[in-house]
């Protein structure tokens, strides 16, 4: 770093520990479960239907389906497709496990393809020399937030015939080309898990057209023909049809009461996001040992994860080290992700060595996630700035 910028080193220590991702939930979501709770429908009814359609309307999608968790609803979308043993799917190593676990779970073999250097997205020339006659679907990831390059990938799919089904867990709301992701491939699933830009405590939502998503809504609740709202509504029958030996994965009305809470309060958390992004972006773009992410001119991030990465050439110290010094100044953290190929199942049952995927597995060994959250405050901000700089200034090589 040039010696005028004199980072907040003399910044006093924070006495508090700054959590890496705690849920922003205000008063309002609290009542909107109390209110829940009072009434005489807890589960999956009419709350549901609301949050599904205007969830659908907010992302312009023509059909949603309320599930669990998004990892529920990556596997119904894979059940609704078809795919199967045998089938191949192509996805990336920069990811969570259950993006890949989901393949293992329909009995299909995962197909990984490295990622792009800036974006740590699914790279389309990858994607494209994995491709064969047994591959059914494509499955990128918008990692932390910014879209994977889906021009390309949804040109390979049509050439080839593949479903492309979307793990949306971080990129909610973003854009491609000025178009929301979850509406450009067959199924896009979002998490609203309890670190995700819009949380329920646990859930997700499955989009894709009205059809897939009748199929994908039967699988995801038992099999059944009819869900109970519609058999113990007033205009309801008691009578349904199990068609096939479904999943039980439906979402609540209790969580969908805190997620129509946070759709509304969206907008606003993501402007906050956006200002801290561009305070850490204008700080940590002046230190040298420093390589801060990119947000490409056709996309727009959700940014539901900050992802520095260290130029570990110009530091005295490893990734883990930097850690323990965030953590000793008060600085909670994480990493994203422990590339898929590394961990035992996989690596075992696959062969995989950590070169296999060369980009995916040196990115990530330099990447820090940073505190990122509508509630960090400019104070917050700061003290994670400071710390950063200083333990750049203190280790450098
Ligand atoms: C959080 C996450 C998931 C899983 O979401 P759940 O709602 O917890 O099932 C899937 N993929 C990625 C990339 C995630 O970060």
């Amino acid at each position: 770093m040039s010696a005028n910028t004199a980072p907040a080193v003399s910044r006093p220590r924070r006495t508090t520990f700054l959590s890496f991702s705690p849920p922003s939930i205000t008063e309002a979501e609290i009542e909107a479960v109390v209110n829940t709770l009072r009434s005489d429908w807890i589960t999956t009814g009419p709350k549901t239907k609301r949050f599904e359609t205007e969830f659908a309307a907010y992302l312009s999608a023509p059909a949603a389906l309320a599930v669990n968790s998004c990892t529920a609803g990556l596997h119904v979308a894979l059940v609704a497709s078809g795919i199967g043993p045998g089938d191949e799917v192509i996805t990336t190593p920069m990811t969570f496990c259950s993006s890949v676990n989901v393949i293992e779970h329909v009995h299909a073999t995962p197909v990984l393809a490295d990622v792009e250097p800036d974006t740590l997205t699914l790279d389309p020339a990858r994607v494209a020399e994995a491709i064969t006659p047994r591959t059914k679907a494509i499955l990128p990831v918008h990692f932390a937030g910014h879209p994977a390059d889906m021009a390309p990938i949804m040109e390979l799919a049509r050439q080839h015939n593949l479903l492309v089904i979307e793990d949306a867990a971080h990129s909610l709301p973003a854009s491609y080309r000025g178009q929301r992701v979850g509406t450009i491939g067959d199924f896009a699933s979002f998490s609203f898990y309890a670190t995700k830009n819009l949380t329920t405590a646990e859930g997700g939502m499955l989009v894709g057209s009205p059809d897939a998503i009748d199929r994908a809504r039967v699988i995801s609740l038992h099999g059944m023909n009819r869900d109970a709202w519609k058999r113990y509504s007033a205009e309801g029958s008691w009578y349904y049809e199990v068609i096939t030996p479904g999943f039980k994965y439906n979402m609540t009305d209790i969580q969908a009461a805190i997620g129509l809470v946070q759709l509304e309060r969206l907008a606003e958390m993501q402007q906050r996001r956006r200002e801290i992004v561009a305070q850490y972006q204008q700080a940590f773009s002046q230190v040298d040992a420093l390589q801060t992410p990119v947000e490409r001119p056709e996309a727009e991030s959700a940014w539901h994860l900050y992802v520095l990465r260290l130029s570990l050439d110009r530091l005295t110290i490893n990734r883990a080290a930097f850690i323990e010094q965030l953590k000793a100044r008060q600085i909670g953290t994480s990493v994203h992700f422990i590339p898929i190929h590394l961990h035992p199942y996989y690596r075992d049952k696959y062969g995989w060595k950590p070169d296999d995927f060369p980009v995916a597995y040196q990115e990530y060994q330099r990447t820090i996630s940073l505190p990122l959250y509508p509630g960090l405050t400019d104070n917050d901000v700061a003290d994670v700035i400071a710390a950063v700089t200083d333990i750049c200034e203190e280790f450098r090589r």
